[in-house]
């Protein structure tokens, strides 16, 4: 038997089980109600299939687990640290990795050491918690990817490219001077899990340092992005994923990571940078918010799982099984005419909420109602990505109007298998019938920042979905 499967078996064998939830349908209904209609805001024993996000829920190996048990607690100089740092320095090739207790702890660092007030940060299409340190420091985000990702339908093998128009267009007008650095996520979580290109990345890094600006990775989905190189880009296809990795980063100047995307961890971060003066720097602030540089947060354990998952993240057996996961669970629902982003991500299916629920306005909330009824209907756990998670202006305080408005159904790694899909596919595909019966939604109680996190709401007609 060779790999010419289209869809390959799970590359594991389960060791360790651990039960669903099974609530029934009226336990669903109260739940979702008493959630305010929040995802985010349900309990996990409730949900039978959680594809709520793909952070920190990660199944971590035999392996990670026995390097949870070589963990070396020492305040100081913990030998899972050295572990870390070469798998990073050998996996990444930066220069100075310093453990944060996850992604945002590492970009906290970042945007606070190089941010000024008035500064300009352009990024591949924001991301929540990466936009609000930056915002938070007094900086501007400026979106500058390709058109094209903000369009569900246009298909584009590196949908998360930046457009370098619109990147020459900001250092024209503000200078680069006014431009610490530019945020290039690999790949891109809001767009649709969309990669980016090594070609795309060169280029950026050409323009960029020919103007001063530096070039920090959002890391946090690399692996994946890697693997769709591998697979579009030419001259790539006998590459290893880590030589890929390797070379997307050999053209920047640091990055952030959260550990808890595709390390295969639970919990953890790192920041990463070349520049020496930088990394003394962040070493003084690390010790202020997150603990001894050589630990940052975490405990040697922790750190020992991250330095192993990282290079099991990058065996081909794996990241090419996680990859086709997702394109299995697209495919299923696009052969019902589900409408939905594509092409198909690399962590996630972005159900457009939009097309979905095309008897509701932006301002009713549709991708939050969509969520709330996939739950209610079927116990799948999805989250919103639209108005609600895009937030306000942080000057006029108008809502942000996102062209995307989306469900992101999100996998998590090596948790589910290929059966799992299939249920979540025919949930989603009979609620599609019942589309028209499900109400907008309306704010009870608002959060001034990060709101999709904690923010509740209520139904505008009596039944989240009529007749149910
Ligand atoms: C999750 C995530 C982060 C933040 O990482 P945390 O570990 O959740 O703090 C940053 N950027 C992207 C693209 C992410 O998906």
């Amino acid at each position: 038997m060779d790999e010419k499967m289209k869809f390959m078996p799970e590359p594991f064998k389960i060791k360790m089980v651990e039960k669903m939830g099974s609530l029934d349908k009226e336990g669903r209904k109260m739940a979702i109600k008493e959630a305010g209609y929040n995802t985010f805001l349900t309990n996990s024993e409730d949900c039978y299939i959680d594809l709520l996000t793909d952070s920190g829920t990660n199944a971590m190996s035999d392996r990670q687990w026995a390097g949870l048990m070589m963990g070396d607690e020492a305040y100081a100089g913990s030998r899972n640290f050295f572990h870390l740092q070469s798998v990073v320095r050998e996996y990444f090739g930066f220069k100075h990795v310093v453990p944060t207790h996850q992604g945002r702890g590492a970009e906290n660092i970042l945007s606070t050491l190089t941010i000024k007030p008035g500064d300009y940060i352009p990024g591949n299409m924001y991301f929540t918690t990466t936009r609000f340190h930056q915002e938070r420091n007094g900086g501007v985000f400026r979106d500058v990817i390709i058109d094209e990702a903000h369009d569900p339908a246009a298909i584009h093998p590196f949908k998360g490219n930046i457009d370098l128009n619109k990147f020459q267009t900001l250092i024209d007008e503000v200078g680069g001077k006014k431009i610490p650095y530019i945020c290039v996520a690999v790949t891109v979580n809001l767009a649709g899990g969309q990669p980016v290109s090594i070609g795309n990345i060169k280029a950026v890094s050409e323009l960029a340092h020919k103007h001063g600006i530096k070039v920090m990775f959002d890391a946090t989905r690399c692996v994946e992005n890697a693997y769709f190189i591998k697979t579009r880009e030419k001259g790539y296809e006998d590459k290893t994923i880590k030589e890929i990795v390797h070379e997307m980063f050999s053209y920047g100047d640091g990055c952030t990571m959260s550990g808890k995307k595709d390390c295969l961890t639970n919990i953890g971060g790192f920041l990463c940078i070349n520049d020496d003066e930088l990394y003394t720097k962040a070493t003084g602030m690390v010790v202020q918010f997150e603990g001894m540089p050589s630990y940052g947060g975490l405990a040697g354990r922790d750190m020992e799982a991250m330095a192993i998952g990282l290079t099991e993240s990058c065996e081909f057996p794996y990241i090419s099984h996680r990859v086709n996961q997702v394109r299995y669970l697209g495919e299923k629902l696009d052969a019902a005419g589900i409408p939905m982003i594509k092409p198909y991500g690399g962590h996630a299916i972005f159900v457009d909420a939009r097309a979905f629920l095309d008897h509701l306005n932006q301002n009713v909330f549709p991708a939050q109602a969509l969520a709330s009824a996939i739950f209610e209907f079927s116990g799948v756990r999805a989250m919103e990505r639209g108005i609600i998670s895009a937030g306000r202006d942080i000057v006029t305080g108008e809502d942000h109007y996102p062209k995307l408005e989306t469900v992101r159904l999100t996998i998590p790694r090596r948790v589910y298998t290929y059966a799992h899909m299939d249920y979540v596919a025919e949930a989603i595909i009979e609620l599609y019938k019942k589309r028209r019966d499900i109400s907008g939604l309306r704010w009870v109680y608002e959060p001034k920042v990060l709101r999709f996190f904690t923010g509740r709401f209520e139904t505008i007609n009596e039944e989240l979905i009529k007749g149910y």
